[in-house]
């Protein structure tokens, strides 16, 4: 069966881009994570769709990749198949004040085009080290901006395997979340609406938040950027570190020094250090202020750490 598997995933995306076993600490800004029993590269929507109807019709369990920014994979790695659209899938066209990107667009990529093209409004997005999909998909959002206030639609791929145009208005833009992540739809490609702008204050805008993340975030250690969610009415960060969790480490992950909501990989920490770490801190924040941090980071695989929620892969 795996044979047919992968011969049938070769057919469709070329044996070039199926590659077998992949460590998926290759392709996770966490530097972590365990082999994928088959990594496919996608060129076209048409491919991406065969290659989910394939592991449908196999009973392989799949998943869609970005940039693996937010995203902790299990030591053990995935089973099934991962489907990373990103380099491969990455087209970007301009005309007038709108930007059309494939979901693989890096957003930096685009917020270059964008300030090449004298349109205003991805900004705040530049220095998010995702891709367009994994930024629609959770509202991805910094500074003052978020997707929602400068996409006009998408295009996703359904349940069903059919293609579908969906207006912001539809997709239930909230804080990291989306219809897109409820339904486990896939984004092809987003329509934003930018305004004209002058190109030295784009550039002054982009220089100043570059500058604002290099101070305050430890942008020098791996990791998946803030690692919980913004609790109403309080941050994240500070009640870590009012908590005394400042520079707590598990192995090789540690709460960090700089910026007490990012989970950083001092060194060679697993799957399994980040996830104790992260329930150490949940539990003490929540002794000690009474708030439930919930993770901002997905995870992938399976995890050994009781509590741990082994995450969604496509059945
Ligand atoms: P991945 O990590 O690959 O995937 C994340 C989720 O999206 C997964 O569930 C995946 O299945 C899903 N997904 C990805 N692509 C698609 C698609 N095409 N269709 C459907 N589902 C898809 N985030 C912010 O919001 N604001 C920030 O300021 C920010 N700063 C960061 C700073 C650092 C240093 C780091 C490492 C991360 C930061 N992040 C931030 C987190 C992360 O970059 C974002 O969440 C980003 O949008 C994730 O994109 P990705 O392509 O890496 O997605």
């Amino acid at each position: 069966m795996e044979q047919l598997l992968y011969e049938r995933l070769c057919g469709t995306a070329g044996t070039e881009n199926v590659l077998v076993n992949e460590p998926m600490k290759k392709h996770t800004t966490f530097r972590i994570g365990g082999p994928a029993d088959y990594f496919v590269l996608p060129h076209t929507k048409e491919e991406l769709a065969e290659i989910i109807h394939i592991c449908k019709e196999e009973h392989v369990p799949w998943y869609i990749l970005g940039n693996g920014s937010n995203l902790l994979v299990s030591d053990q790695g995935v089973p099934g198949v991962v489907i990373q659209l990103y380099k491969n899938f990455s087209r970007i066209t301009v005309e007038g004040d709108r930007i059309t990107a494939q979901a693989g667009a890096a957003n930096s990529v685009i917020a270059r085009r964008a300030l090449e093209s004298g349109l205003s409004g991805y900004e705040f997005a530049a220095g998010i080290p995702g891709t367009v999909g994994g930024a629609v998909v959770m509202n991805a959002g910094a500074y003052g901006g978020e997707m929602k206030d400068i996409l006009l639609e998408v295009t996703v791929l359904d349940e069903n395997g059919g293609f579908q145009f969906l207006k912001k208005e539809e997709l239930e833009l909230g804080y990291r979340t989306s219809i897109i992540l409820k339904k486990g739809y896939v984004v092809i490609e987003a329509v934003f609406g930018l305004t004209y702008g002058h190109e030295e204050e784009i550039r002054g805008r982009m220089d100043e938040l570059k500058n604002r993340r290099v101070e305050k975030q430890p942008l020098e250690y791996p990791s998946a950027g803030s690692t919980f969610k913004r609790p109403q009415g309080y941050f994240a960060g500070k009640l870590i570190m009012d908590a005394g969790l400042r520079g707590f480490s598990v192995g090789g992950a540690k709460v960090s020094e700089k910026h007490c909501g990012f989970v950083i990989n001092a060194g060679e920490a697993t799957a399994e250090d980040v996830v104790k770490l992260i329930r150490e801190v949940q539990r003490i924040v929540f002794e000690k202020s009474g708030v439930h941090l919930e993770t901002e980071i997905k995870f992938l695989g399976n995890f050994k750490t009781p509590g741990s929620t082994s995450v969604r892969s496509n059945p």
